[in-house]
């Protein structure tokens, strides 16, 4: 399977003023360990992620390189690996289809890897990530962490269903490993 991650609020926690530096980079608890489990059992991962705080003027793009430098070594720590990171630098007033909840990415990540959307499978915490998701026509998964719990109790649109609910990555995983969304 394709395994598509969101990034803040799933692999790393979520600032609302945005991670700006390695420093303001924090995993969350066990994720570089649930990625280790996606790449032992043979699943290609990437990272699809929406990084406004490039078209925003807020960090660069060698910055947001430092980030991801940062998130790869702590994975890597722990025996996982990315495969690819598409990142989506667009403000929101200049969104082009890359920018979730379009399906750009996505359907990058999907063509590039050679997997139908029954083989993808979206992990992410925001309404955003799942909209994207339903777009591509992958399967999805709302993560409680980050904004996931809000983002549950705001209620999720019929037209977006299935929608599964895991307590964070950890246990996003077990359900891939639980075969739960085999095509
Ligand atoms: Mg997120």
């Amino acid at each position: 399977m394709l395994i598509l991650l969101d990034r803040d609020g799933v692999l790393n926690e979520d600032r609302s003023d945005f991670v700006k530096s390695p420093d303001e980079l924090v995993i969350l608890p066990g994720a570089a360990e649930a990625v280790a489990r996606l790449k032992k059992a043979g699943h290609e991962i990437a990272i699809v992620t929406n990084q406004s705080c490039i078209g925003r003027g807020i960090i660069t793009g060698d910055i947001l390189d430092s980030i991801h430098r940062k998130l790869l070594s702590a994975i890597r720590e722990k025996g996982g690996d990315i495969d690819a990171i598409y990142i989506a630098p667009d403000a929101p007033w200049e969104a082009s289809e890359n920018r979730k909840p379009g399906a750009g990415m996505l359907l990058q990540a999907m063509e590039r890897f050679r997997k139908s959307p029954k083989q993808a499978i979206l992990i992410g915490d925001a309404l955003r990530d799942l909209q994207a998701a339903q777009k591509a026509g992958c399967h999805r998964v709302l993560v409680q962490t980050g904004k996931g719990r809000k983002t549950q109790k705001e209620g999720l649109p019929h037209g977006l269903m299935p929608v599964s609910v895991a307590r964070d990555l950890d246990e996003a995983v077990t359900f891939v490993e639980e075969g739960r969304f085999a095509a």
